[in-house]
């Protein structure tokens, strides 16, 4: 079991190089599987050995091998952020399908995360590849005869959820848009990215998904404005929201929504 554990994490690691490409390449529009990656500063293809997740990092001191630029702890930190997450995610669902699809969706969203914070938009690209893995996953589970999302394995569940968050967030938008007169109440990319998250969630999830976001995003947005460090007109990035929303309900989804009703019951 430990050495499963092990494995998981070195896949993760792997996936987490996979997608410091993504972060760097997509919002650019060049190609994620060509050409081999290279260093910023000097151009320098980088070797089998430089490409091995954090270790590389750690022996290269942090700089190019060649001309000493430096690489920023950020790759390092992806790749152990998404082994990390990979292990948690491994713990709740162990060796199934269930795990690798929400392993290889949490893959797009940390991409989606760091893209959005960077340069305020979401791939289209991102969002794309996140309904085709749904689509499959989708398809996977009307023909398994496992229940999957746990205590809700009606087959349209998924195809439900595809509505509710983005339809949610289109409104947002739109009211924004008539009440502030700007575009930037809440982002298109917002409103396409809950689309695969409901596919992958279902319905009620994607729900929760996204009152945890707008909670999260909430409470983060009056504290920075607190502190001073955004004003009260600043937007904040809705995307990264999103993704800690879609992560935190993937692993305790149910639990809240219990907890919830639970609580309003009284
Ligand atoms: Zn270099």
């Amino acid at each position: 079991m430990a050495a499963l554990y092990v494995i998981i994490f070195i896949l993760g690691l792997i996936v987490g190089s996979f997608v410091n490409v993504m972060i760097c390449r997509i919002p650019e529009g060049r190609s994620i599987v060509s050409p081999p990656s290279a260093c910023t500063g000097c151009g320098s293809r980088l070797t089998a050995i430089d490409l091995v997740p954090v270790l590389s990092y750690i022996f290269l001191r942090g700089k190019c091998r060649h001309c000493g630029e430096r690489i920023s702890p950020r790759y390092p930190l992806v790749e152990l952020l998404t082994a990390v997450i990979f292990i948690v995610l491994f713990s709740k669902y162990g060796f199934t399908v269930p795990f690798f699809a929400y392993a290889y969706l949490i893959m797009l969203l940390i991409a989606v995360f760091f893209i959005d914070i960077d340069h305020r938009i979401i791939p289209n690209g991102l969002v794309l590849a996140g309904l085709a893995g749904g689509m499959l996953f989708f398809v996977y589970n009307c023909i398994s005869p496992m229940p999957w999302i746990f205590g809700d394995s009606k087959w349209w569940t998924p195809l439900a959820g595809l509505l509710p968050g983005s339809g949610f967030l289109l409104l947002v938008a739109i009211l924004g848009s008539l009440i502030y007169r700007t575009e930037d109440a809440m982002g298109m990319g917002d409103v396409k990215l809950m689309a695969p998250i409901g596919l992958f969630l279902g319905y009620k999830l994607c729900i929760t998904a996204l009152a945890a976001s707008v909670l999260l995003g909430g409470l983060i947005s009056m504290a920075l404005m607190l502190f001073g460090i955004k004003k009260r007109k600043d937007t904040v990035a809705f995307g990264p929201f999103i993704v800690i929303g879609a992560f935190v309900t993937i692993m305790w989804g149910w639990e809240l929504v219990q907890w919830f009703f639970s609580y309003m019951r009284f």
